[in-house]
């Protein structure tokens, strides 16, 4: 397998910690860059990161003592590409990754700064691989030959959109959700958010905009070197931060043209696969859309890492008194929602040619 030299800027975050994890050993892509802020650059990644780290595990071995470099696209090592999770403005994450595009070093982003623009690929690998092909638009505006910006969507709509993909088929007329987000989505944890213990707060700022718009770019079709929005289902959506550590949850209800059994949306969910399940990814999940028969499933603690915390999960399907159906969805927010969707869609980048 063809492997590739990577980046990761912001790897002393959240997300960042995933990418440093999930990234030792991989097949096809060798971190050799740990890039993070001006006062991070210069010492070793262990000390950068310090107090913060975050994972389960402990700070792989690989990464430890190397020296976390500035984040300067005119002064980054040579890489063949890097993923991009920085906690910057939005009008300053947008210069910065355009910055390393035009350095010709593609990015793959978790940030939202670049994700409304219509030459920017917003994939979720199993739903709009074909949105890909709007690479080719974005290097003739940026002036590239190689250089590109290819984002992932926001986590909470990984917890719901996965699930609906497959019942477009009937009709996606209207959508109501709310989504129960885990701290690890703010960048946080138990110590560094007591506030969320024994609380829910019922705001996170841009969220629900994101969670109504960006699945209509998902759902859109390529036109002229841009997405061109899909302009159904209309949604509705509320998000709150809940105590969990881990893992979105959403309660869904849809409203279709054509009302489907509950056999015809099982056997959707069951049935449905994806190009990376096709290429055999290495982060891939062997089934993306599990459904959980257990009235109190899916839950966070017993759920989040179903098929390396890639899959999403569906249970309590049912009927709906206003809507047609109900269901309960969920995916993990820094696996399948952040970094893991990131590294499969660098996967599916590599896979199709795009950083040779
Ligand atoms: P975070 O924990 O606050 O980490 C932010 C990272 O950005 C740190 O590595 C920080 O480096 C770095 N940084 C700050 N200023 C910088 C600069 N001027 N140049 C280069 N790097 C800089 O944030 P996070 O939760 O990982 O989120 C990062 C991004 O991913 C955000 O856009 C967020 O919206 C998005 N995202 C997060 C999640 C999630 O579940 N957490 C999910 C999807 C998307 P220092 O350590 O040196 O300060």
């Amino acid at each position: 397998m063809k492997r590739y030299s990577v980046g990761i800027v912001g790897a002393t975050g959240m997300v960042g910690q995933r990418f440093v994890t999930l990234l030792e050993n991989h097949p096809m892509f060798e971190p050799v860059c740990l890039a993070a802020s001006k006062r991070s650059a210069g010492m070793s990644y262990a000390e950068a990161v310090g107090e913060r780290w975050a994972m389960a595990s402990p700070i792989p071995a690989y990464a430890k003592n190397m020296t976390v470099c500035d984040s300067d696209p005119a002064q980054f090592p040579k890489v063949d590409f890097v993923f991009c999770a920085v906690n910057l403005a939005k009008d300053a994450t947008r210069a910065l990754e355009e910055d390393f595009a035009r350095h010709e070093i593609p990015v793959v982003s978790n940030n939202s700064a670049n994700r409304q623009m219509p030459d920017v690929p917003m994939v979720i690998p199993e739903i709009n691989p074909e949105h890909l092909a709007v690479i080719d638009a974005q290097r003739r505006r940026l002036g590239t030959r190689r250089g590109f910006i290819a984002v992932k969507s926001n986590c909470s709509l990984q917890s719901y959109v996965p699930l609906l993909h497959p019942l477009r088929k009937f009709g996606l007329e209207a959508v109501s959700v709310c989504t129960y987000q885990a701290i690890s989505g703010a960048g946080k944890t138990f110590a560094s958010m007591p506030e969320i213990i024994d609380n829910v707060i019922p705001y996170i700022s841009g969220e629900e905009e994101k969670s109504e718009r960006e699945p209509l770019k998902i759902w859109g079709t390529v036109e002229n070197g841009g997405i061109r929005e899909a302009q159904a289902p209309r949604i509705s959506a509320q998000c709150l931060r809940v105590p969990v550590s881990d893992g979105h949850t959403a309660a869904v209800s849809v409203k279709f043209h054509n009302k489907p059994t509950r056999e015809d949306i099982l056997a959707a969910w069951d049935s449905f696969a994806g190009e990376p399940q096709a290429l055999g990814l290495p982060t891939a999940p062997k089934k993306f859309l599990h459904y959980l028969e257990d009235c109190d499933r899916p839950q966070p603690k017993l759920d989040r890492l179903t098929d390396m915390g890639m899959a999403v999960l569906a249970g309590r399907l049912r009927e709906d008194p206003v809507f047609d159906w109900k269901f309960i969805g969920f995916s993990h927010n820094t696996l399948r929602g952040a970094a893991g969707g990131a590294v499969l869609l660098a996967e599916l980048l590599a896979a199709k040619g795009y950083f040779d």
